[in-house]
């Protein structure tokens, strides 16, 4: 969850920090591509990633793309999400917690929640079952509010024509 504007710079820093650290070299697109994941809290496609560049005016080719996503993945800067779409969706780990998604099965709108209520739970759930937790995720599929509300909406209209 962005926590004011200083949290995506801070994502880029430590990401340049981690790059001279492994002698990794840094590149002008590479930049770019970390700039775009790391600028919103949103859940990027690699499509998502090339339209935003794009908006600004900057073109960078998919193979690069894909390369600079599979150093920011293993940065840790990075998260992967496979929300069963058929393509993975990308997000900057702004903060430490972890977060839960809400996917909406229309629009594909993808919201985040905080699981901390869960994340005692979930271990104990595990532990019932003689597993040892390792790590979680929690995703909620149905609709989201703006497709209820444009159903909701359908639905008065109809009822107002006689
Ligand atoms: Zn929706
Ligand atoms: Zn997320």
């Amino acid at each position: 969850m962005p926590d004011g504007d200083a949290a995506p710079q801070q994502l880029f820093d430590r990401f340049h920090r981690w790059l001279r650290e492994r002698h990794l070299p840094i590149t002008r697109q590479r930049d770019m591509v970390a700039r775009a994941v790391f600028a919103g809290g949103e859940h990027l496609s690699v499509v998502g990633i090339q339209r935003r560049l794009r908006e600004q005016g900057l073109r960078v080719g998919t193979a690069t793309v894909y390369r600079s996503l599979d150093v920011l993945l293993e940065s840790g800067l990075v998260r992967a999400n496979d929300f069963g779409e058929g393509f993975k969706r990308f997000e900057a780990l702004l903060s430490p917690g972890q977060h839960g998604h809400l996917i909406c099965s229309r629009c594909g709108r993808v919201t985040e929640f905080s699981t901390e209520r869960f994340e005692r739970l979930l271990p104990m759930v595990a532990d019932e079952q003689g597993f040892q937790h390792q790590t979680h995720r929690v995703e909620i599929r149905g609709l989201c509010r703006v497709c209820r509300e444009a159903d909701a909406g359908a639905v008065q209209h109809a009822g107002t024509i006689f």
